[in-house]
């Protein structure tokens, strides 16, 4: 069994239809795991969070929280899907890869649904999450970062051959595995797992949960991706496109602390907006180190 022999960028077209033998058996495990994890937002019971969010068990700062924290997944769940399928897709070539980014995309159609879901049982405005990306400034900053540093990498002016192009390919996963999912979903899943361990919207902590496992495999995925297309390709790697990335990284974390002081403007579930600053320099620097660079924060 090979291992990692395939390309992962290129022009290996005959590659994309050959799943065996293994050249990326790391994916492929990966994409089996996922598979046996399967879950369905609506098969978890939302009976008693509607009950308690109807009784006000729940105070208007925890409303708040729930609102603000589906208002950013709400855009970027669908962000990052159309991502994968419209851009990184086209130029990950190797089979066992691209199983995996399918199942992955399936899964963020899951995370969609758990959006509709919640709204849906607890009779959200959904003008009101489902605008939060233009409406919350910490949720446009969170957004208009991921949309600023990347580029479209399916114009046609691009050459996916040159080091250029395989450059902006690079910046593309990074910023969508590593920024988006990496970072910039990690306070709100914190946040709303809080709410469960108090008892409260037990439902809705389950699903974020789930999700969270979801998205924990995805980033093992990106990470694997990214560090195996630099192995092959090292001279992308340059000081300048490390540099650029660790600047990225801090700018997410100063955004990240930001959203938590909007989603959180007092102190409530044992949480406050400080304690994020901890946290998420804590995640910054695991990311970093997950892809070879020292740690930052
Ligand atoms: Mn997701
Ligand atoms: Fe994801």
């Amino acid at each position: 069994m090979n291992d990692k022999t395939g390309k992962l960028l290129g022009d290996n077209i005959a590659g994309v239809n050959r799943i065996l033998p293994h050249k990326h058996k790391y994916a492929w495990d990966l994409f089996i795991t996922s598979c046996a994890n399967n879950w369905m937002p609506t098969e978890i019971s939302m009976q008693t969070d509607i009950q308690q969010w109807k009784n006000d068990e729940i105070t208007e700062d925890e409303k708040l929280l729930v609102k603000r924290c589906l208002g950013f997944f709400a855009g970027s769940e669908s962000l990052v899907g159309n991502n994968l399928l419209l851009s990184a897709f086209r130029f990950v070539t190797d089979a066992e890869c691209r199983q995996y980014i399918l199942r992955q995309a399936f899964e963020e159609s899951l995370h969609n649904l758990t959006i509709v879901y919640i709204c849906d049982s607890l009779d959200l405005d959904i003008e009101e999450v489902f605008t939060a990306y233009e409406t919350i400034p910490s949720i446009k900053a969170k957004d208009d970062f991921l949309l600023e540093i990347t580029t479209d990498i399916t114009r046609d002016s691009l050459d996916a051959k040159s080091k250029e192009g395989k450059q902006e390919i690079l910046r593309n996963l990074l910023t969508y595995y590593i920024v988006c999912e990496g970072t910039f979903f990690f306070s709100g899943f914190a946040m709303l797992l809080a709410l469960g361990r108090q008892n409260k919207l037990q439902g809705v902590s389950d699903q974020i949960k789930y999700t969270l496992r979801d998205e924990s495999s995805h980033i093992a995925f990106g990470t694997y991706l990214i560090n195996t297309i630099i192995e092959q390709n090292p001279e992308i790697w340059t000081k300048r496109i490390q540099e650029e990335f660790i600047d990225h990284m801090k700018k997410a974390v100063d955004l990240e602390i930001a959203y938590a002081h909007d989603v959180l403007p007092t102190g409530i579930l044992g949480l406050n907006a400080e304690m994020f600053i901890d946290y998420m320099h804590y995640i910054g620097n695991r990311r970093l180190e997950a892809i070879g660079l020292d740690y930052r924060f």
